[in-house]
């Protein structure tokens, strides 16, 4: 396992962004801090994440992660108070592979992901 590279696939991905909910502490939290440029893309009762404020369609990436200018590196603007769900990234290689994770290297398992998650995961450097 290596450091996050910022290369944005988790935050980009699909699969894993339509599948994602907030869980209550998040929108206590949310409540809280009083963001509700975060709140408006939460849809009750399920909490489900991200459904455009618009629309009400489900947007297939984070709406706050952004590229940098000609680079390829993604900075994620509510990295302090991110979904647990997104703490929790990753949980396992499947999980890595899925997204085609920078982070994993040849020979990873399961247990590397967990070792590296107790160390304090994805955040070694910080998005
Ligand atoms: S967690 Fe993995 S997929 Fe997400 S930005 Fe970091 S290296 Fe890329």
């Amino acid at each position: 396992m290596k450091a996050c590279t910022q290369c944005g696939r988790c935050c980009t991905n699909p699969h894993f962004m339509l599948t994602m909910l907030a869980t209550v502490e998040d929108v206590g939290r949310w409540y809280l801090q009083e963001r509700w440029d975060i709140l408006q893309y939460v849809e009750a009762p399920l909490l489900d994440l991200w459904i455009s404020p618009t629309t009400g369609d489900e947007i297939a990436r984070c709406p706050f992660v952004r590229k940098r200018r000609g680079q390829d590196i993604y900075d994620r603007r509510i990295y302090e108070t991110r979904p647990t769900v997104c703490q929790n990234y990753p949980l396992n290689v499947s999980h890595m592979k899925a997204v085609d994770c920078d982070m994993l290297e040849d020979g990873d398992t399961n247990v590397d992901v967990r070792r590296f998650m107790a160390r304090g995961g994805t955040e070694t450097n910080q998005k």
